[in-house]
C-alpha cells in the first residue's frame, strides 16, 4: 500500500509550508487508498520543544488534516519521535561503519574551515570529500586516546553523476563533486536529519516521499544511504516552494508564515485549506472552491505545476468571505464564531490579563478587544502623545521588529529582554519605550500589560502589528 507522511521538526510556529505539504502528502495517499502518517523530526535538540510540536499537530488538526500513525495515536511503526529512536540509528550507523561505507571523522572545525577555504580559493567546490579528512593511523589513534570529540560521516564518491527520479520532474542530475561526506552521527551521539531521514522512512514503510523542492540537493546523499542499506529508495516528489507576491521564497519577514495567525485572525479552517489546495494544484474543472473531500476524491500528483505558486493573503481573504456569505448559515456562523471567540486555551491566558483591572463585565471587551481583532486602526495623534518624535518613533518600532524576527523563543522573558536592550540604545527609560509599542500592538496606550500581549498575540501577530503601525 501507499504510505506517505509530513516529517516536521518543531522547532517554531507551525509553518503554512508545512500544512500545504502535509494536505498533498494526505491528497496523494487516500486518492491511493493508501495511509498518510505524521513523525516528529526533533533531532535539533537546541531548537525542538514540546510546545511547537503540541503546536503544529493542533493547527493541522484544526484544518481537518488526519494522520493514521503519529506520536499522538501511536501506530505499529513507533516512536514517532526520533528523539525516542536513538538506539535505532545507532545500530544503524554500526551497520554503516561495518560495511565500511561510513568512517569516524576526529577533524577539528578549524581543520574543516581551513580545508574549504583552501578549496574556495582555487575555485573548487567547497564539499569535503573522505579522502581530504582522512588522518594517517598514528594521528587517528592519538586523537581517539586523548578523547578528541568526533563524528561520523558516510561516504561519496569524488566525481561522476548522481541521477534519480523525481516525480514530477523527472530525471534529475547532480554532481557528485559537490556532496560533500555528510555528517550521519554529531559528536554528541545525535543523528542528523539524513541519517534519521532515511532510516524512519524505510522502517515505517513510506513509499512515497513528497516534500518542499528545498530538499532536492539532499536526494543524492539520500540514494546513496538507501544503496548502503541494500534497501529500496522511495518515490520522489518535489513540491514547489510557497512564494511571497514578488515571487520570493514565502518568508516570515514579509508575510505571516504562521497557522497560529490565520487562525487568530478568523480564517475558517476550509478556506485555508481550499486555498492551500489551490498551490500548484487545481481541480479538473478549474473551480476555486472546493472542499478537502473533494480533492481527495479527484486528486492527481501530475497536475502540480512546477511555477512557484504565490501564497496571496487578499485571495485567501476573498475565499474566506465566500465561504463565510455562501457556507454558513446563521447556526454555522454563530458556531464558528464562539469556537473562535471562547477558544478556551486563548482565552484563559487573557482572564489573568483583565480580571483585576475591570468592576463590570461590560469593561472587558474594551480592554481585552485587542486580543480578538485584527490590525488595529491607529491615529497619528495617538503616536504624537508619546512625545516621541515621528521619525524616531518609526525608527525604534522597526528595529524592535528587526529584533523580534531574529527571536527564537517566543515568551514574556526573551521578550522581555528584547525590549530592555533596545531601551538601553535608545537611552529611553522602558515605559517611555514601551509607549508607541503599546499602541503599535494593542491599539492604545491604555491597555492591558503590552509585554503579555506580544506573548499572547504571538509571534506572527505582533510583527504583523508592528509593520502595520509602521505603516
Ligand atoms: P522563514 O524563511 O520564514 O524563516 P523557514 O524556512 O525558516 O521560514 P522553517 O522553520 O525552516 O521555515 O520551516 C518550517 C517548515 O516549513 C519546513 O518543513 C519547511 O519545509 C516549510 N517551509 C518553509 N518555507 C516554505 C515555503 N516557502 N514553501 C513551502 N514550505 C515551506
Ligand atoms: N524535517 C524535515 C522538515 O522539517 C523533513 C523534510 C522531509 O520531508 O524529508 O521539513
Amino acid at each position: 500500500t501507499v504510505r506517505t507522511r509530513i516529517a516536521p521538526s518543531p522547532t517554531g510556529d507551525p509553518h503554512v509550508g508545512t500544512a500545504y505539504v502535509a494536505l498533498f502528502n494526505l491528497c496523494f495517499a487516500r486518492q491511493h487508498g493508501g495511509e498518510f502518517i505524521l513523525r516528529i523530526e526533533d533531532t535539533d535538540r537546541q531548537r525542538s520543544t514540546p510546545a511547537s510540536e503540541q503546536m503544529i499537530l493542533d493547527s493541522l488538526r484544526w484544518l481537518g488534516i488526519e494522520w493514521s500513525e503519529g506520536p499522538d495515536v501511536g501506530g505499529r511503526h513507533g516512536p514517532y519521535r526520533q528523539s525516542e529512536r536513538g538506539d535505532i540509528y545507532t545500530a544503524h550507523v554500526d551497520r554503516l561503519l561495518a560495511s565500511g561505507h561510513a568512517f569516524r571523522c576526529y577533524r577539528s572545525g578549524e581543520e574543516l574551515d581551513r580545508m574549504r577555504d583552501a578549496r574556495k580559493a582555487q575555485g573548487l567546490f567547497t564539499a569535503l570529500k573522505p579522502a581530504d579528512l582522512y588522518l594517517d593511523d598514528a594521528e587517528r589513534e592519538r586523537r581517539e586516546r586523548e578523547g578528541w570529540p568526533s563524528v561520523v560521516r558516510m561516504k561519496v564518491p569524488e566525481e561522476g553523476s548522481c541521477r534519480f527520479h523525481d516525480m514530477l520532474r523527472g530525471e534529475i542530475e547532480l554532481d557528485w563533486a559537490q556532496v560533500d561526506a555528510q555528517i550521519l552521527l554529531k559528536s554528541d551521539g545525535m543523528p542528523t536529519y539524513h541519517l534519521a531521514n532515511v532510516v524512519d522512512d524505510h522502517l515505517m514503510g513510506i513509499t512515497h516521499v513528497l516534500r518542499g523542492e528545498e530538499w532536492i540537493n539532499s536526494a543524492p546523499k539520500h540514494l546513496l544511504l538507501y544503496d548502503y542499506f541494500g534497501w529500496q529508495m522511495p518515490e520522489l516528489c518535489h513540491l514547489p516552494l510557497l512564494r511571497n507576491p514578488d515571487k520570493s521564497k514565502l518568508s516570515k519577514r514579509k508575510n505571516p508564515t504562521s497557522i497560529n495567525y490565520y487562525r487568530r485572525m478568523g480564517y475558517l479552517p476550509q478556506a485555508v485549506v481550499n486555498y492551500l489546495g489551490r498551490m500548484g494544484w487545481s481541480m479538473p474543472d478549474d473551480r476555486e472552491k472546493f472542499t478537502l473531500d473533494q480533492m481527495m476524491a479527484n486528486f492527481d500528483i501530475q497536475r502540480v505545476s512546477l511555477g512557484g505558486p504565490v501564497f496571496d493573503l487578499d485571495k485567501l481573504t476573498w475565499l474566506n468571505g465566500v465561504y463565510i456569505r455562501e457556507d454558513l448559515d446563521d447556526a454555522a456562523f454563530l458556531r464558528h464564531l464562539m469556537q473562535w471567540a471562547f477558544n478556551e486555551t486563548y482565552v484563559e491566558q487573557i482572564l489573568p490579563q483583565v480580571r483585576p483591572r475591570v468592576e463590570t463585565l461590560a469593561e472587558v471587551m474594551p480592554l481585552a478587544g485587542h486580543f480578538f481583532s485584527g490590525l488595529p486602526a491607529i491615529s497619528a495623534e495617538q503616536f504624537d502623545a508619546t512625545g516621541i518624535e515621528r521619525e524616531r518613533l518609526v525608527t525604534l518600532l522597526q528595529f524592535l521588529l528587526w529584533r523580534l524576527e531574529a527571536l527564537r523563543e517566543w515568551d514574556k522573558e526573551h521578550l522581555l529582554a528584547e525590549v530592555k536592550l533596545l531601551a538601553a540604545h535608545f537611552e529611553l527609560k522602558m515605559k517611555a519605550f514601551l509607549a508607541p509599542v503599546f499602541i503599535a500592538v494593542t491599539g492604545s496606550q491604555t491597555s492591558t500589560s503590552v509585554m503579555d500581549a506580544m506573548a499572547i498575540l504571538g509571534s506572527d501577530m505582533t510583527r504583523a502589528r508592528l509593520r502595520h503601525a509602521i505603516g
